[in-house]
């Protein structure tokens, strides 16, 4: 494998919505593994070893990376405790629930 010491140090902001769907609890909905805690960035995504880690912050949530995920497939990894990741991921829905802080909401966020 041609590891040429490329790593990407970017980071991205979104949206709760772009990571998950409303199921109750919002770190189940995450594609990773809950027991799978990484506090500093991964050196490789632990399901296709892509050294292509982005470091994630969700609007709303922690101020700060609050996930870690893989830019080739998407897999999630967590950067704090399955209930400290709920908590956080919690506010942030609270911040999209109330449509009226933003000028504009979609559609599709009316069931
Ligand atoms: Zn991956």
């Amino acid at each position: 494998m041609a590891n040429i010491g490329l790593s990407i140090k970017e980071n991205r902001m979104v949206m709760l919505e772009d990571l998950v769907e409303d199921k109750g609890s919002l770190v189940e909905a995450l594609n990773c593994d809950t027991k799978f805690v990484c506090k500093k960035r991964p050196k490789c995504c632990p399901e296709c070893n892509a050294t292509e880690i982005v470091g994630v912050e969700v609007m709303g949530s922690y101020d700060g990376i609050l996930l870690w995920e893989c830019d080739i497939c998407e897999y999630t990894i967590l950067r704090f405790a399955k209930e400290t990741t709920e908590k956080y991921l919690q506010l942030a829905k609270g911040l999209w629930t109330n449509p009226s802080d933003w000028g504009y909401v979609p559609k599709s966020k009316f069931n």
